[in-house]
Order: C-alpha cells, then sequence, then structure tokens
C-alpha cells in the first residue's frame, strides 16, 4: 500500500501515521522527521535545512525529492510505504508520477486554522524518534517523558505560535493545491482520495481512516 498523508500542520497526521502504518505494516516516511534527524546528526542538508525549517519555510524541491527517492528504495518500503509532509508542492507531486510511483491512497485530514493554533501551542514531541504527544489530546503517561524511552519531550521551534501562523500560510499557498490535484487524478486513475474530519478524538479520526479506506 502506498499512502500519502495530506493536511496542515497540526492536523494530527503524525499520531494518525503511526496508526495506518501499524495496520498496513508499512514504513513511515516523514521527510520532516527526516530533516529533524539531519539536524541532529549535523550534517551538511542538516545545516542547510535548519534555518528554513525554523522559519516554517518549505526545503527547496530538489532537496526533499532526492531524499525521498534514495529512501524509497530500502528494502522495508519493498511492500509500500506512507508519506507524511510529502508532497507538499506540485512539483514534488509531480515528482512522483514522472518516477512512475503509483500512490494508491490520499487520506486528507482536514482542521480549521483556529484549531490549529490552539492545538500547536500544546504539542511535544520526543525528539529521537518523531513520536508526537499533546498535553491534553493525546498525553505522554508521565508528563513531558516518552512514553517508550521515558526521555524528555520538547516543544518544537517550529510549533511556537509565531512560527505557526506562518506555516499555515505556507500550507494555503504551497500545499493547498495538492488537494485538487490528487482529487482530480482520483476520478480518472486507480487513485482513491479520502477525506476525514481531523476534529474529533485521534481514535475516531483512525476508526474514519480505516473505514473510509477500507470500504
Ligand atoms: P513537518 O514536520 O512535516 O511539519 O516539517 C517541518 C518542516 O520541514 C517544514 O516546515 C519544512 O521546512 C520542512 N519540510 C518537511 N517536509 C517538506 C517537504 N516535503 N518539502 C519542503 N519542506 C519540507
Amino acid at each position: 500500500m502506498k499512502i500519502i498523508l495530506l493536511g496542515p500542520p497540526g492536523a494530527g497526521k503524525g499520531t494518525q501515521a503511526e496508526s495506518i502504518c501499524q495496520e498496513y505494516s508499512i514504513p513511515h516516511i516523514s521527510t520532516g522527521n527526516m530533516l529533524r534527524e539531519a539536524i541532529e546528526a549535523g550534517t551538511e542538508l542538516g545545516l542547510e535545512a535548519k534555518s528554513l525549517m525554523d522559519a516554517g519555510i518549505l526545503v527547496s524541491d530538489e532537496v526533499i525529492i532526492g531524499l525521498v527517492e534514495e529512501r524509497i528504495t530500502a528494502p522495508d518500503c519493498s511492500g509500500g510505504f506512507l508519506f507524511d509532509g510529502f508532497p507538499r508542492t506540485i512539483p514534488q507531486a509531480e515528482a512522483l508520477i514522472e518516477r512512475n510511483i503509483k500512490i494508491e491512497a490520499v487520506v486528507e485530514i482536514d482542521v480549521p486554522n483556529q484549531t490549529i493554533i490552539d492545538r500547536m501551542s500544546g504539542r511535544r514531541m520526543h525528539p529521537a524518534s518523531g513520536r508526537n504527544y499533546h498535553i491534553v489530546y493525546n498525553p505522554p503517561k508521565t508528563e513531558g517523558k516518552d512514553d517508550i524511552t521515558g526521555e524528555d519531550l520538547i516543544q518544537r521551534e517550529d510549533d511556537k505560535p509565531e512560527t505557526v501562523k506562518d506555516r499555515l500560510k505556507v500550507y494555503e499557498d504551497q500545499t493547498s493545491p495538492l488537494i485538487e490535484f490528487y482529487s482530480n487524478l482520483s476520478s480518472n486513475d486507480a487513485l482513491k482520495y479520502i477525506k476525514v474530519s481531523g476534529t474529533s478524538s485521534p481514535n475516531q479520526v483512525t476508526e474514519d481512516i480505516f473505514y473510509k479506506l477500507k470500504n
């Protein structure tokens, strides 16, 4: 199964990605997490990406496409994968088509902007794994600690309120055109486009996604 998860920052893509990947036994490919790993490792890519990411600006299509292209050649991707945060622009989506990478389903998680702004302030992340939590909606078992490793959780620089508004604008301008792009493809291709509301509880959203993917 090859799936794309689409939606604004803070829609709950990371949380839903974990459930979908478990259900279909496919790897979770988050370009945001890959870039954060590069920053953590201090690579050239990380150095290049850091200031853009902190400001909520997109990294170049060329860099991202190269990163994804390499990742999907790994053996764990042979049975499919889930893209989270990719593609984020029309050229990135076109790159998949040019490379004959056939996506089977696009899952759009729809959440109003104000809800996102409210949510982002409570978001916390475990930097080493990319696992996401929310202090109200998806709290860790122990406050401020990762459920699996017990390590400290952090607030991402780009989840700070002043950056969130910029990221929503970037989504509106550069990523939301993908909604029409994939909706159009689904009418004449073997691609399934599904849309769920991301305002209910994480479990309810997962149920809605599974129902629509399987029916
Ligand atoms: P995310 O964790 O998906 O919200 O991504 C965090 C940041 O990483 C974004 O604000 C961008 O700066 C960068 N990024 C992640 N994925 C992409 C992508 N597909 N294209 C361009 N920039 C990306």
